[in-house]
C-alpha cells in the first residue's frame, strides 16, 4: 500500500481490528519512510442482486430502504438495534448467498418477514398485515404512516385478531356458565 503522503511504497501495519458490524477490517498504517500513518478499510466487494418490483421494473438493491422498513415495523417494540442489524445480515447473506443475479421485492419481503417472525409478534404483524400489496418497502413505510395517523376499524380488528390467534389468553367468564 502506498503511502497517501510522500508516495512512498512501503507501509507498515500498526493496527488491525474488525469494524461497523465485523464485516470490515480497519487497519492501521504507518509510512515507514515520512512516519505519517493513516487508516484503510477492507471489505468484501459484493454484488447483491438487483430487485425485480411488481411492474417489473428493476432497481438497485437499497440496504438504507431494507433497514428503515424493519425499523419502521419495529418502532416502540423491545428490539434492539443489535436484533435490527442482524435482521438485515442474515437477509444480505440470504440474497448474496442465492447467487443469483436478480431477487424479486415479494421475496425480499418473505425474508424481512421471516426475520421479523422470529424477533416480535406485533413488528411481523405490522409488516406482514400490509406488505403482500406494496411493491417495495418505502410503498409499505407509507402505508404503515396512513394506517397510524387514520387506522380503519377493520385494521384494527383485523390486527387484534390475529394478535389474539397468536397469543391466546384464556377467558375465565367463558366456563362461567357451565356446571
Ligand atoms: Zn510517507
Amino acid at each position: 500500500m502506498r503511502c497517501p503522503f510522500c508516495g512512498a511504497q512501503d507501509t507498515k501495519v500498526v493496527d488491525s481490528r474488525l469494524s461497523g458490524d465485523g464485516d470490515q477490517v480497519r487497519r492501521r498504517r504507518r509510512c515507514v519512510v515520512c512516519n505519517e500513518r493513516f487508516t484503510t478499510y477492507e471489505g468484501a466487494e459484493l454484488n447483491l442482486p438487483r430487485v425485480v418490483k411488481r411492474d417489473g421494473s428493476r432497481v438497485p438493491f437499497d440496504g438504507r430502504k431494507l433497514r428503515s422498513g424493519i425499523m419502521r415495523a419495529a418502532e416502540k417494540r423491545p428490539i434492539s438495534t443489535e436484533q435490527i442489524d442482524a435482521a438485515v445480515s442474515h437477509i444480505n447473506r440470504k440474497l448474496l448467498g442465492s447467487g443469483e443475479g436478480e431477487v424479486s421485492s415479494r421475496r425480499i419481503g418473505e425474508l424481512v418477514m421471516d426475520e421479523l417472525r422470529e424477533l416480535d409478534q406485533v413488528a411481523y404483524v405490522r409488516f406482514a398485515s400490509v406488505y403482500r400489496e406494496f411493491e417495495d418497502v418505502a410503498a409499505f413505510r407509507e402505508e404503515i404512516e396512513r394506517l397510524e395517523r387514520q387506522p380503519t376499524a377493520a385494521e384494527k380488528k383485523a390486527q387484534l385478531d390475529l394478535l389474539a390467534g397468536l397469543d391466546p389468553v384464556p377467558d375465565p367468564a367463558a366456563n362461567k356458565d357451565k356446571p
